[in-house]
């Protein structure tokens, strides 16, 4: 697909915007590179499970409604999926499919033993009591039950679900199959079986990213202006702990915009006024601009996409200014874009590599609560740091061998390692 097209067809458009599309692009780069066989590379292309499920609720006025929730298991090569449960109004198969792909390839480039999945349900959480939320929840879980476990696919939360939504699954779960068990879920409360250091561990591999790709580009934390999209568990966390290492973070977005300061915005302070205000504008002493486009395309030498898919198109990759872009949320940057920003000679993290902060304690939690023995804060970030050096060199050795970008490395690293596991366990029939 050629950019200029991308931009001004509708169907390209269309397309570019597929986030399973995108993620098929990456992966068909990189199996080319590998010269994997057509056989394995149709069976890691596409999920290996799809369920779709209806979700019948008592809403608080009286009336039933039907939801709809998906869950995806893209690959169970090596190991039970793990992936995280969605609420939004726009969730839709295509979505779970390429987030649970996703999570197959993040798993292996941080090389941890797990496979992908995601799940979804289409409903707003903005419109719904907590009472109907904890139901949403408890009938999505005992419908989706026979393919989740310990052992088989273990979720988390995503946008729009948290650590309660995790207690009411493990909860639901554990009266099914009359025992209690905590190695359902991760992102659970601390009481019930939840790791230390599960909360900020996104936006604290978000930051140990940014250090180690800042060598690459030859800059010091003290020089570098960061520019953050969204504030919440990834981005909120992520500037807190990049501010706190000593960076310029000038600008935040939310949903309903972005302000900015080019002197560097006190971000615990933002954050503050954020959980007063429930916005980020009004914020004393900062501009107000909006949240897409214009405040991705900022002066800045760091940019944090970490909110939601498809904002880096090629409807705006050209005016990208940042020299490195270090993708916190799942999908940022359209496959497309991503080519344009690489001609560009713009770094480019991608999300399987910059994000994986979270599932990797996601996994120190599950350990934890299959040993019924729960770690330090310390032990948690020291381990988590360095998985993620050791992930980042990993993905940067693969990017100088086959001279390709961060991001078709971190394809490579992944699919040879699924690859490789795959033809050693071969087909079970
Ligand atoms: P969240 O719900 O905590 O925060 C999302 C933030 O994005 C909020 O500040 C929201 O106001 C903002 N936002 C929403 N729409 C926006 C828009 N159009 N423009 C600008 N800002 C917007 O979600 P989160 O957990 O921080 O997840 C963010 C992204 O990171 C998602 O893509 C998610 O899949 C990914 N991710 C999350 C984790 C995790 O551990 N939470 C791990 C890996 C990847």
């Amino acid at each position: 697909m050629s950019t200029a097209s991308a931009a001004t067809d509708p169907k390209a458009l269309q397309d570019e915007f597929n986030p399973f599309l995108s993620m098929a692009k990456g992966f068909d780069t990189a199996a080319d590179h590998l010269g994997l066989d057509e056989g394995v590379r149709e069976v890691l292309r596409r999920p290996d499970r799809e369920l779709t499920v209806a979700i019948p609720v008592n809403m608080d006025d009286g009336s039933l409604r039907v939801f709809t929730g998906y869950r995806v298991q893209h690959n169970f090569s090596r190991g039970p999926c793990k992936g995280g449960i969605r609420y939004a109004p726009d969730v839709n198969l295509d979505e779970v499919r390429a987030l649970a792909a996703w999570m197959t390839w993040k798993c292996a480039v941080v090389d941890i033993p797990f496979g992908g999945a995601k799940g979804g349900v289409i409903c707003d959480p903005r419109q719904l009591s907590q009472v109907e939320l904890e139901r949403i929840t408890r009938r999505y879980t005992a419908a989706i039950m026979d393919i989740i476990g310990p052992d088989r696919d273990v979720p988390a939360p995503d946008v729009n679900t948290n650590e309660q939504t995790m207690a009411w699954i493990m909860d639901t779960y554990s009266m099914h199959v009359r025992r209690t068990t905590t190695a359902i879920v991760t992102g659970k409360p601390l009481a019930i079986g939840g790791s230390r250091g599960r909360h900020e561990a996104t936006g604290r591999g978000v930051m140990l990213i940014c250090r180690e790709a800042l060598k690459k580009i030859g800059l010091r934390p003290e020089n570098a202006r960061v520019v953050v999209q969204g504030s919440g568990n990834v981005g909120g966390i992520g500037a807190m702990l990049l501010h706190r290492e000593g960076y310029r973070v000038i600008s935040m977005s939310d949903m309903y915009g972005a302000i900015v300061d080019e002197k560097g915005l006190d971000v615990p302070a933002v954050l503050a006024h954020l959980k007063k205000t429930k916005k980020l504008e009004g914020f004393p002493g900062a501009r107000t601009i909006s949240g897409g486009t214009e405040q991705l395309e900022l002066d800045c030498d760091v940019l944090v996409p970490a909110a939601v898919e498809n904002q880096i198109t090629t409807k705006n990759a050209d005016r990208i200014k940042a020299k490195l872009v270090v993708e916190g949320a799942n999908g940022p940057t359209t496959f497309a874009a991503s080519e344009i920003l690489d001609k560009r000679g713009v770094v480019v993290v991608p999300d399987i590599l910059a994000n994986a902060g979270g599932v990797t304690v996601s996994y120190f939690e599950w350990v934890q609560d299959r040993m019924g023995y729960f770690w330090t804060e310390e032990r948690v970030n020291t381990t988590l740091e360095q998985i993620m050096v050791k992930s980042f060199a990993d993905v940067d050795a693969v990017a100088k061998r086959y001279r390709v970008s961060l991001r078709i490395a971190a394809y490579i690293l992944a699919i040879d390692r699924v690859a490789s596991v795959y033809r050693m366990r071969g087909v079970f029939a």
